[in-house]
């Protein structure tokens, strides 16, 4: 069959055999973050796109290069033309909402997360890199205190840790200095790469005076190799920076957790200061393979209209995680289709199946049926298929005698019950229907 539609390129369709390693994965996100005291926040899709331009950078490639713009035209008479944005990160929509909802005169810190949701970058799909994507998401918006970088570190580490990869994983950690030492530090990046310039690929020349430290990150290797002769980062921060970064480093040395510095760690976004982190696997740090990162933000509050707000945050890659997982066979729990499998055969059973689903499934029973399949054989396929603990038969012979067989998918022990008591029957063997309980049976 010659297909009419097809998936736009970039994107991809989540399967439901793919879904217990994407519930796996936001399941753990909001297990520990709301363990540390984190809230969930949800914000749009799309938000103004000025948020991007002003935070994420115009001189970065995720703003020129990859934002899914739109443009308002004004439909109705009360609404202004606008030109709005996918989110091509979270912290932008996060920032907004801090300051909308009033949360810079709450207790500071203030800490927030997303579990999961789509990212929109129109880059040049390629292996691990999707123009659709989905990140998880924290944030801790208040507080500049390197402890407040080592909880925030702690927490991601926790997370990977969870998900079984933190043997495969390496934390990268680097301080890109403040706004008052960053412009001493470009002057000298510039000073440093000026008198190469000409072999530089033609986006870092052009980025050589409006932003060198992109040239950092840049990915071509001829660029690279006039970076790795660039001073180290720390030695160009000032005093003050440099002391913060010892003190997340002892930190994190307190709390056993592992790091490799990397003088060269700038990250892709334009509104990162001081602290910068990124996971990457221990035996592969190329191109696309990093599992997530952040870094400190201190100014962008500040950008957006607000008070000076400083602020770290962190953007895990759900899709790449979801590659390792797989990479190092780790097992992931699977998603109970149904707790119970009703089987029917006969014209007679089929309406008392229908009662029997439409009641269970009122009290809370994960309930499931074959339907078009007509024998027990086939339907006691299906109930091991979705891995039903229990099966409920009605055959001609039930159906007459008001009564139903429940049989123990596992144990392979069955009994007749009155169809008037089965309610009662599965309250005693499943007596609390929350999932948790019903799984020990
Ligand atoms: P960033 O927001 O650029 O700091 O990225 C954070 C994480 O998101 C990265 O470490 C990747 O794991 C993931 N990521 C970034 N861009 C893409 C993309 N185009 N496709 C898939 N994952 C991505």
């Amino acid at each position: 069959m010659k297909l009419k539609y097809k998936l736009p390129r970039g994107t991809y369709d989540i399967l439901p055999k793919d879904q217990p390693y994407w519930q796996f994965i936001k399941n753990t996100v909001t297990k520990r973050c709301l363990g540390f005291g984190y809230g969930e926040l949800e914000t749009p899709i799309y938000e103004n796109a000025e948020i991007f331009q002003k935070g994420v950078g115009e001189s970065t490639d995720v703003v020129q290069k990859e934002m899914f713009e739109t443009h308002r035209m004004g439909l109705f008479e009360d609404e202004k033309e606008e030109k709005y944005a996918l989110r091509p990160e979270f912290t932008g929509g996060f920032c907004r909402a801090y300051l909308e909802h009033g949360m810079h005169i709450w207790p500071q810190p203030v800490k927030l997360f997303h579990p999961g949701g789509p990212i929109f970058r129109y880059g040049r799909p390629q292996k691990g890199r999707f123009r659709q994507f989905q990140q998880f998401n924290i944030e801790t918006i208040g507080n500049e205190e390197p402890l407040t970088h080592a909880l925030t570190i702690l927490l991601v580490w926790q997370i990977y840790s969870d998900l079984g990869l933190d043997k495969y994983l390496t934390l990268q950690i680097n301080s890109i200095g403040c706004k008052k030492c960053q412009p001493k530090i470009k002057k000298r990046l510039i000073s440093e790469i000026e008198p190469c310039q000409d072999k530089l690929c033609s986006d870092c020349q052009r980025r050589l005076y409006t932003n060198p430290l992109r040239i950092i990150d840049c990915k071509e290797s001829r660029c690279q190799k006039i970076v790795s002769d660039l001073p180290h980062m720390v030695d160009l921060i000032c005093t003050e920076c440099r002391k913060h970064f010892m003190d997340v480093l002892e930190y994190l040395d307190e709390l056993k957790i592992t790091y490799d510095l990397n003088p060269f760690l700038v990250r892709g976004l334009d509104y990162y200061t001081r602290t910068t982190f990124e996971i990457y696997d221990k035996k592969d740090r190329g191109g696309q393979s990093s599992l997530g990162g952040g870094g400190s933000y201190d100014n962008l509050i500040e950008l957006y209209g607000g008070p000076l707000t400083p602020a770290i945050g962190f953007a895990g890659g759900i899709e790449r995680i979801i590659d390792k997982i797989k990479e190092k066979n780790i097992i992931v729990p699977e998603i109970a289709q149904a707790d119970i499998f009703m089987i029917h055969i006969g014209a007679r059973a089929k309406k008392i199946a229908l009662h029997i689903i439409s009641d269970l499934s009122e009290a809370g029973y994960r309930i499931s049926c074959a339907v078009g399949k007509d024998t027990l054989k086939s339907q006691l396929k299906a109930a091991n298929k979705v891995k039903a603990k229990l099966a409920i038969i009605v055959g001609q012979r039930e159906a007459l005698d008001k009564t139903v067989i429940v049989k123990n998918m596992f144990e392979v022990t069955q009994e007749t019950i009155e169809r008037k008591e089965v309610l009662e029957y599965l309250s005693k063997l499943l007596p609390n229907k929350k999932e948790s309980e019903i799984d020990k049976i």
